[in-house]
């Protein structure tokens, strides 16, 4: 348990980050973490209501001395847009949600919520405005109602059936034999890989953060389940300020911003449409990869 306010090592295996992360799940997190990461600055603030500005100002930072995992980086993001995040394996995608939901700090740099330098900002505060929704959803033994409703513990059960409707999860878990009061097994063993998404899409829903942090699926999903979590991402999304770590064709080319990350530096950013004007490195990725097959594989 003193695992659960370890970064996203490794976004697609990661339930402790989840837990500990998820929007709402503040009771969970303090019953399971007796070791907090560290101890909130005396003077850090609360964030009441955020509406979803994010800048980045020369930010660089890296795990270990002289590794420069995260170069300069500057962006700025606002309230309701949506990032792609791109590159290799290794690139630094991870490392800049980890800086964004400040489970590190710069070394130098700003990274700015609304103006506000989150480095003076209680760490349970910002996390409660963003919700995560990773390859790898962690699953209690519990119902699904139960599950779904970690995202906000004070929801009913109106709420918790009116959020699976939205996620696109509500046919599935009606067809289970006890439906709602369903006890998922070890691992959420039981449904298949896209229910689980759609339920950790159900449960953001209810959580209703302002910063939206999405893992893009690279394992294979049968397409009619594919096509819900789409158009259940796509509502989960509308509105709110989202980074993607994308490799679909059709996310990326949505996208109002795409970073294109190498070696800890943002290559190009701007959009699909600009950045193949620019004919640069995400041009040639668009001829190589994407525009045949759709998604970026590595
Ligand atoms: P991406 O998400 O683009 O695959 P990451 O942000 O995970 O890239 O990794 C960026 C670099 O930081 C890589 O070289 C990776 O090995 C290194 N790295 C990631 N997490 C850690 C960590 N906890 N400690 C040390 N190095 C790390």
């Amino acid at each position: 348990s003193r695992q659960f306010t370890r970064p996203l090592n490794d976004l697609s295996n990661q339930f402790n980050t989840l837990l500990s992360a998820v929007a709402g799940a503040e009771r969970v997190f303090e019953i399971l973490d007796e070791e907090k990461e560290e101890k909130d600055e005396k003077q850090a603030i609360d964030l009441e209501k955020v509406a979803g500005n994010v800048d980045f100002e020369h930010v660089s930072f890296s795990y270990e001395k002289g590794a420069n995992t995260i170069q300069n980086v500057s962006f700025h993001v606002s309230s309701g847009e949506t990032v792609a995040l791109i590159g290799p394996t290794g690139a630094g995608k991870t490392t800049i949600i980890n800086l964004l939901s400040r489970f590190y700090n710069p070394d130098s740099g700003r990274i700015l919520v609304d103006g506000h330098d989150i480095a003076n900002v209680r760490r349970g505060s910002l996390r409660r405005h963003m919700g995560f929704v990773l390859q790898d959803s962690f699953l209690f033994v519990k119902s699904i109602r139960e599950n779904i409703r970690y995202g906000r513990l004070g929801a009913t059960d109106a709420e918790v059936e009116q959020a699976a409707k939205l996620a696109n999860a509500y046919s599935f878990i009606m067809k289970l034999p006890e439906q709602f009061d369903t006890v998922l097994k070890q691992d959420g063993g039981g449904i298949s890989q896209g229910q689980k998404q759609l339920l950790s899409i159900a449960r953001t829903i209810l959580a209703d953060p302002t910063i939206l942090i999405l893992d893009e699926a690279t394992s294979s999903i049968d397409t009619i389940t594919e096509v819900k979590i789409q158009e259940a991402l796509r509502r989960l999304m509308k509105g709110r300020t989202s980074f993607v770590i994308a490799h679909r064709l059709n996310t990326i080319q949505q996208a109002n911003q795409i970073f294109v990350l190498e070696e800890g530096t943002i290559l190009e950013k701007g959009s699909h449409e600009s950045l193949l004007r620019d004919k640069g490195f995400y041009y040639g990725l668009y001829h190589s990869q994407l525009h045949d097959k759709g998604h970026l594989s590595g």
